[in-house]
Parts: structure tokens; C-alpha cells; sequence
């Protein structure tokens, strides 16, 4: 029978239940049982597509299509497991659900209220879609407090009270700050922040504290006492260097020993060498590189979270460090700034984006790595500028566009609409600006023999898409005149996956978003290549 574990945060935000949430699906994988991680959202909004990245951080795009928070990056990453539209939920959704049934007249005449109907409904979310796992992890959004995650406190209350506490567990996780002045540890606000807690009814089974240095007994005693719980389920987390290291961190500290003591499982000894031997490897790196990420959103490791640990993989992987800088694209006006700012790096990449700020700067980045045969990396947005940039130097098309930021030119990149006589393809939906995008796993051919068939080494692969426009094919034939290939297209030969430079040492631009599927066991063979290629680069340049 499958067993919930309900984590919520307290005292701030950011302490990283998302990690925590992973890390301990982790445990349990490696304790052999099947896991399912989902996330509950207090927000309004039905999904974070139409949210800005640098407000609420990347959007990851799961295999069946959905939008979703940031989280369920990392619980694909630490645990391998794919996630589904059904493993994220808003309350957005939640309502928008409650209204239809509403209006269908489904609730038969009653006062529709947040209890039943909508922690119903959010009971029902977390209990359905699943197969057979033996454990659910349930990470609640927001910090206890918040008035808007009051349905959710409410709803696993409620759980709890239905399934018994031996399917139910809560884990509470908090900040343990340090005084210096004072010389100690404070446990008040933990103290506070699960009188919060009891307030909607839930009494948490484990803690777990983060802090910026081990704290003593007597902080743990006191937490214990005033907190209601063992001594041996306050658990301490060390601040870390590295997410990756968080496994072995709550495993010492016996994490997945109180989880199987609380429900009654026998005790099992778990082999950590993966995350050991990857830690290892981090440790052991012994080469630098450096890239120049040419984007608008600067200084935001949070709206690129994917990209960041995509690199971060495949450096373990080269055993490189990759030094990423973020160059502002606004600041590229012509080649002299292009050589001032880009020059130093051993690559260039530009990420997936939205809209007209930067473009210019995005496009000249583009043909500086093209002309001083700089290894470039184009994911999206940053694919589809390539092809701009490449067209833009045959005759007669020098005006060419996307229809994402000027109307007038040749639109080479527009909505497939604008090209593709066959509608049934790909409606774009003009009225929705949410859920609209061309969205989740499609699959490409790549071209025997190009450098991207190389990389992969298969012919049919299966990416991950998020995105409103498409090469626009009627151009296809003059794009190639300039040494562009088309070496990935969709199966039915109409939309461009992957584009590349023959005489190029390494040029790539892909229509999808290959770090959406990197794990740091599973390294992506794209970044693997494009860490290599920053290598030689560096060789290259002495
Ligand atoms: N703005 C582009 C589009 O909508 C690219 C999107 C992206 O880079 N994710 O097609």
C-alpha cells in the first residue's frame, strides 16, 4: 500500500525542500522501493508557463507536455524518474477544476466551499495517477503561514486523518539560525514555525533544520522538547557546497533510517557509491574552461536551473570546470564589443529566450562564434536565431526576421500557420497565451554522418520542446546555401530539430532543450560534446 510523506517549509522560503524532497526519494530508491515525487503550488496561476523565469524561476517542461515548477527538475535529476502532468498542481488548477464541475452542476445543488470541495479535490490529486508505488513524496509550496497554502495544510490534515499514521508521515523542514553575537544557535523561530503548523492540525513526525554549521545537543534537546518530537528526528543539514551532496548528508544523519522506523519498516543498509563516486569526481576536477552565456536575464542561476546543471553534469563528466559567465546581450552593439566582451572565452552559448530585448547583441554573439570559429550553442530561441543570423548574409535576405519581433522582412522563423498548408499539424492558439507553446517530447531524425548523429549516435531521438515558432521551411533551401545543415528534422520532414555548420569546428543549434533531460548520472551527450569541444578550444588557444 502506498505510503505519503507530506513535506512542508517553515520559518523562510528557499531552504530547499525541493532538494530535500529529492534527496530523499533518492534513499528510498536505493532502499529499492518505487517512488513518485509531486509538488502542490499555492499560487493562482493554472501553471508557471505565463510566469516570468525571474520571478518564479525556470519552467520545466515534462516528456507529456506540462509546464511545471522548477522542483520536478530536480526530482528527475536526483532520481531518474520522469515526471507527468499529474505530478504538479496549482491552486489555480485546483479551482479551475472546482468551477467546471461547478458549472456542469456536478455538485448537485450545494454551497461549493474550500472544505470539502476544494481539499477534495487536492486529496484527490495527490491519490491519483499513481501505479503501485510504495511511496508518495508530497512537497508543499510556500511556508507554513502563508494564507494561500492554508487548502493544502488542510487537505493533508485531512489525509492523515483518513489513512492512518501509517501511511501518513509529515516532515517539517526549518531554519536553525546562528547568533554570533550571542554565540548559539536559535531555535525559536523552528519553535514557531511548528506552533504554525499545529495551528492547522498537523504535528510534524521528522524535522529537519537547516543550518550554516553543526548544531550542538543541547539545541536539539530543546528542539525536541518544545517541538514534540524524539530527539533522533530532528535532523541536522548542514549548509553544502554542492545539491549533490545532499543524499549523503541526510543519510548520515539517518534520514531514511527514522522514515523506515516511523513506519515500521525493517532497517536497510543503502549503498550510496553513486553519489559518493559522483561527489568524488566533483572534487577531483582538474581543468577550467570557460562560456559566455549571451541572454537578457542576467545573473539568474534560477531562470536557467536546467542549463546550469546540464553544464555542471557534463563538466564532471570532461572533468572541466565550466566557468559561466553571463554577458548581456545589450551590451553587444557591434565586433569591437564582441571582441572585448567574448574574445576571453573558449565558447559561446545562447540560451532558450523570449521577445525583441537583446536580439541584436544574441545575433552578433552568434556570428562572432561563427566567423572566429568559437564553439557555439544555440538552445531555441537561440537556434532560431542562428538561422536568422545565417540567412541575413545571402543576398536579397538581409532583412530576414522572426515574426516573434518585427513583422516586417522575411519571417524565416514564424508560427507553422504561416507555411504549413496542413492545419492539423499544429494549431497555434492566439487567444490563450498560457499552455499554448508547441510543448513536451517530440522526435527528431538526425542525418547519418553529421556531427549531431555523431553526438548521439542514433538516428531517432526524442527531445524535450517549449516554444511558439518554427523555422520556417519555404526558406530552407537558401538557409542551406550558407553551410547550414539541417542534420535533425521532425519525422514528418516539416519543422527543423537540429541545424549545424560543416566547416565549423563545433556549431550547433537545436529547436529543443536537451538540458531539460540531463541527470548527473546520465550526463547529456550534447553538453558532453559541447564541454569537450571548450576543451579544445582551450588546447587550441594554448
Ligand atoms: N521565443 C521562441 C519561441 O517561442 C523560443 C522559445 C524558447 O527559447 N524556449 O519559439
Amino acid at each position: 500500500m502506498t505510503k505519503y510523506i507530506f513535506i512542508t517549509g517553515g520559518v523562510v522560503s528557499s531552504l530547499g525542500k525541493g532538494i530535500a524532497s529529492s534527496a530523499i526519494a533518492s534513499l528510498l530508491q536505493l532502499a529499492n522501493f518505487k517512488v513518485r515525487i509531486r509538488k502542490l503550488d499555492p499560487y493562482l496561476n493554472i501553471d508557471p508557463g505565463t510566469m516570468s523565469p525571474s520571478q518564479h524561476g525556470e519552467v520545466f517542461v515534462t516528456d507529456d507536455g506540462a509546464e511545471t515548477d522548477m522542483d520536478l527538475g530536480h526530482y528527475e535529476r536526483f532520481t531518474g524518474i520522469i515526471s507527468k502532468k499529474s505530478d504538479n498542481i496549482t491552486t489555480g488548477k485546483i479551482y479551475s477544476e472546482v468551477l467546471k464541475k461547478e458549472r456542469k452542476g456536478d455538485y448537485l445543488g450545494s454551497t461549493v466551499q474550500v472544505i470539502p470541495h476544494v481539499t477534495d479535490q487536492i486529496k484527490n490529486f495527490i491519490q491519483t495517477d499513481l501505479s503501485k508505488e510504495d511511496f508518495v513524496i508530497c512537497e508543499i509550496g510556500g511556508t507554513v503561514g502563508d494564507i494561500e497554502s492554508l487548502p493544502f495544510l488542510e487537505a493533508i490534515r485531512q489525509l492523515r486523518n483518513e489513512l492512518g499514521r501509517k501511511k501518513t508521515c509529515f516532515i517539517h523542514l526549518t531554519l536553525l539560525p546562528f547568533v554570533s553575537v550571542a554565540n548559539e544557535f536559535k531555535t525559536k523561530p523552528t519553535q514557531h514555525s511548528v506552533k504554525e503548523l499545529l495551528s492547522s492540525g498537523i504535528q510534524p513526525d521528522i524535522l529537519i533544520c537547516r543550518t550554516t554549521k553543526k548544531f550542538d545537543l543541547e539545541s536539539k534537546k530543546k528542539i525536541s522538547l518544545f517541538c514534540n518530537i524524539p530527539m533522533e528526528s530532528v535532523i541536522m543539514a548542514v549548509d553544502v557546497k554542492s545539491i549533490y551532496e545532499v543524499p549523503i548528508t541526510l543519510h548520515a544523519e539517518k534520514i531514511d533510517q527514522r522514515i523506515f522506523d516511523y513506519f515500521g519498516l525493517k532497517n536497510k543498509k543503502l549503498d550510496l557509491h553513486k553519489w559518493k563516486n559522483f561527489n568524488n569526481k566533483v572534487k577531483n576536477i582538474n581543468k577550467q574552461v570557460s562560456l559566455a552565456i549571451v541572454g537578457k536575464y542576467l545573473n539568474l542561476t534560477e531562470s536557467y536551473k536546467s542549463l546550469y546543471e546540464a553544464i555542471f553534469h557534463s563538466s564532471v563528466y570532461n572533468n572541466a570546470n565550466v566557468k559561466v559567465d553571463w554577458i548581456d546581450a545589450v551590451k553587444l552593439k557591434d565586433k569591437d564589443s564582441c571582441r572585448k566582451y567574448l574574445s576571453n572565452f573558449n565558447g559561446i552559448l545562447v540560451p532558450g529566450g523570449f521577445g525583441k530585448r537583446g536580439v541584436d547583441g544574441k545575433i552578433l554573439s552568434i556570428n562572432y562564434a561563427r566567423n572566429n570559429q568559437k564553439p557555439f550553442l544555440g538552445i531555441c530561441f537561440g537556434m532560431q536565431l542562428a538561422v536568422i543570423e545565417a540567412i541575413r548574409s545571402v543576398k536579397g535576405f538581409e532583412k530576414s526576421t522572426s515574426s516573434e519581433f518585427s513583422k516586417r522582412g522575411n519571417n524565416v522563423i514564424s508560427f507553422m500557420d504561416e507555411w504549413v498548408d496542413d492545419k492539423s499539424i499544429h494549431k497555434q492558439d492566439t487567444k490563450n497565451y498560457g499552455g499554448s507553446m508547441r510543448l513536451g517530447s517530440y522526435d527528431a531524425i538526425l542525418k547519418k554522418g553529421s556531427k549531431i548523429y555523431n553526438i548521439y549516435k542514433k538516428v531517432k531521438i526524442s527531445e524535450r520542446h517549449r516554444h511558439r515558432y518554427e523555422v520556417n521551411f519555404n526558406y530552407k533551401k537558401v538557409i542551406e546555401s550558407n553551410g547550414i545543415v539541417f542534420s535533425g528534422i521532425s519525422p514528418d520532414g516539416k519543422l527543423a530539430e537540429v541545424m549545424e555548420y560543416i566547416d565549423h569546428p563545433w556549431f550547433i543549434g537545436v529547436q529543443y532543450h536537451p538540458e531539460l533531460k540531463s541527470t548527473p548520472f546520465n550526463p547529456h551527450p550534447l553538453f558532453n560534446s559541447f564541454v569537450n569541444a571548450l576543451i579544445k578550444n582551450k588546447k587550441k588557444d594554448g
